[in-house]
């Protein structure tokens, strides 16, 4: 099963990105996580990135394909996968289009978590991520047991740079003109499903069964 996360930042991809992944066992692939490793490993193309994701933009195209590909290349990535925050633009939607048609594949279903932009300001201020695995928390929806600290390995949660407000609204305008048309690309395709994101994220994933299972 092969599935792309689409919806604005922070309304919610990776937490259900990583719901599905555990429920159907298949890997989930965001390229952000992937950027962020690569920041704190100080690789080249981690501070290439950074660059950009700091400014609230795009990481240009060809880094950001180059990585995807070499990811979904991977052994695991055979019986599908759950793609969050890839592709972002329709130049990366018409890569990941080709990589599949050599291999005579498809998506299966491109899953849009519709949030509000008012959810969504609110969303991204209260995330707080961990520095060393990635574990996602909010300060009132899903706070962690001890405040500051990741649950699963006990390292410390940062507010993300790019969640700070003035780069949240850079992020809007550029996931508005850049990432939306998605919406249509993937609904001319007939693989486009709606959620309704605002919802407690469990029931969000309810909604995510009934259209996959
Ligand atoms: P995205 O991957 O789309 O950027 P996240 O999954 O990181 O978004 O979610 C953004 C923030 O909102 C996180 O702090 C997360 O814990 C919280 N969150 C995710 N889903 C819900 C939900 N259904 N209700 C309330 N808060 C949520
Ligand atoms: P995310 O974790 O998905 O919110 O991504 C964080 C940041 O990483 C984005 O704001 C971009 O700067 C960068 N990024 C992640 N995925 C992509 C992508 N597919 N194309 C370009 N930039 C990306």
């Amino acid at each position: 099963m092969k599935i792309i996360m689409l919806g604005a930042p922070g309304a919610g991809k990776g937490t259900q990105a990583k719901m599905i992944a555990e429920t159907y066992h298949i890997p989930h692939i965001s390229t952000g996580d992937m950027f962020r490793m690569n920041i704190k490993n100080g690789t080249e193309l981690g501070m290439e990135a950074k660059t950009y994701m700091d400014q609230g933009l795009l990481v240009p195209d060809e880094l950001t394909v180059r990585i995807f590909l070499d990811r979904v290349a991977k052994e695991d990535c055979k019986d599908g996968y759950v793609l969050d925050g890839f592709p972002r633009n329709i130049p990366q939607a018409e890569v990941l289009e080709d990589a599949l048609n050599k291999l005579g594949d498809q998506i299966d279903y491109a899953i849009d978590v519709e949030v509000p932009d008012e959810n969504i300001i609110r969303r991204m201020s209260g995330r707080r991520a961990c520095t060393s695995c990635g574990a996602t928390y909010h300060i009132e929806h899903v706070p962690p047991k001890k405040e500051g600290i990741c649950d699963d390995c006990g390292d410390a949660l940062v507010l993300r740079d790019d969640d700070r407000p003035e780069t949240v609204e850079k992020r809007l305008r550029v996931y508005q003109e850049q990432t939306q048309p998605l919406i249509e690309f993937y609904s001319k395709k007939g693989v486009l499903r709606s959620v309704d994101g605002t919802k407690d994220m469990q029931d969000v994933f309810k909604e995510i069964e009934e259209i996959i299972k």
